[in-house]
């Protein structure tokens, strides 16, 4: 008697677990806390640890992310804090991965539409350049927010040491070719569109002394057919964009910060192209990002899965290029003495 009343509680016992488990694991939550793996930053870091992880359903990984949820798996992350309670900031962090050379930006690619009312992504050109670059590092750090460069490889070799700012203050750097020619011009071949986007994502790496993010930018959005099937090929994803300051042409930076806005407003969201190489943009920024916060925009930070892996011929190419103007490498005093002063 003893025994069959023991079998009859183990059973319920086991029946309550089972339908226990099955309500979790169908509930709407289970599915939630899957998308947030995704896009979120600190669990982003979960993610990878759940499918290192060898077990094997989607409610179990869910299990492993519910559970621990405030220790990062990989190296410490800089979690600086931000000085200014008014900041714009950086509302979601997204990792791209570049397999296959994805489009972003709804000028010229419709698909991955990513972002969602008033999310925007900032974007920079045609940098680094001394005063202007800088200037907008400190408006960036200055609102705690976070955006994409397309540096272009000639100013890289300029001024690597304000590329190397950029990448130290936790900005995506990709690359906008290595003299900013029009890809899609006639007399470009295909050959030397090629050599264009590697050398300018080796002149990259070279001034940052680390590989640059795989996302790149077409001069003047002139995107040749061949150079875009060549970067899908090299896993490199392609930005448009969706709102084009057009800085360049404006006149001052009330212009800009208008423009941006008023363009803003009629797309809800979108990533902006602007110029870390203007004067003008340099001296808007401030203006523009408070602009942002105060109309309810927020600014998606957007980070490569993993790092482009240069070309070794280019790479060599360029150091070789870059040695070139040196006739020597003697010490001045080697060469130059005083004989009678
Ligand atoms: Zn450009």
């Amino acid at each position: 008697m003893r025994n069959a009343l023991g079998l009859m509680l183990a059973s319920v016992g086991a029946a309550v677990v089972i339908a226990a488990v099955w309500i979790w694991a169908s509930s709407p939550s289970a599915d939630l806390a899957v998308a947030a793996t995704v896009s979120a930053p600190p669990t982003g870091r979960l993610a990878a640890t759940a499918s290192a992880n060898p077990i094997p359903t989607t409610s179990e990984e869910v299990g492993v992310t519910a559970t621990i949820p405030a220790q990062p798996a990989g190296p410490p992350q800089p979690t600086a804090a931000c000085a200014n309670p008014e900041a714009l900031g950086v509302s979601r962090v997204v990792e791209i991965d570049t397999t296959g050379g994805p489009g972003f930006g709804f000028a010229h690619f419709k698909q991955l539409d990513f972002l969602t009312d008033k999310e925007i992504v900032l974007t920079f050109d045609d940098g680094p350049w001394p005063v202007n670059t800088p200037s907008v590092l400190k408006t960036l750090a200055d609102e705690c927010t976070k955006a994409v460069f397309f540096p272009i490889g000639k100013h890289a070799s300029y001024r690597p040491e304000i590329l190397k700012q950029v990448a130290a203050a936790g900005h995506s750097v990709g690359a906008h070719t290595w003299s900013h020619a029009n890809l899609n011009s006639k007399k470009m071949n295909e050959q030397q569109a090629r050599d264009e986007i590697e050398k300018g994502f080796s002149a990259v790496k070279l001034a940052l002394g680390a590989a640059p993010s795989p996302f790149f930018r077409f001069p003047q959005l002139q995107h040749g057919p061949a150079a875009m099937a060549y970067l899908g090929s090299r896993n490199v994803a392609i930005f448009s964009c969706d709102v084009d300051s057009f800085d360049f042409k404006a006149k001052d930076a009330t212009q800009i910060v208008n423009s941006v806005m008023a363009k803003l407003e009629k797309s809800g969201k979108g990533i902006i192209l602007m110029h870390d190489f203007q004067k003008h943009t340099a001296e808007a920024l401030p203006a523009l990002l408070r602009r942002l916060k105060a109309g309810g925009y927020k600014v998606v930070q957007m980070k490569a899965k993993a790092p482009l892996q240069t070309l070794a011929e280019y790479d060599e190419g360029l150091v070789k290029d870059m040695k070139l103007p040196a006739v020597g490498t003697r010490p001045v005093g080697s060469v130059v003495q005083t004989v009678t002063k």
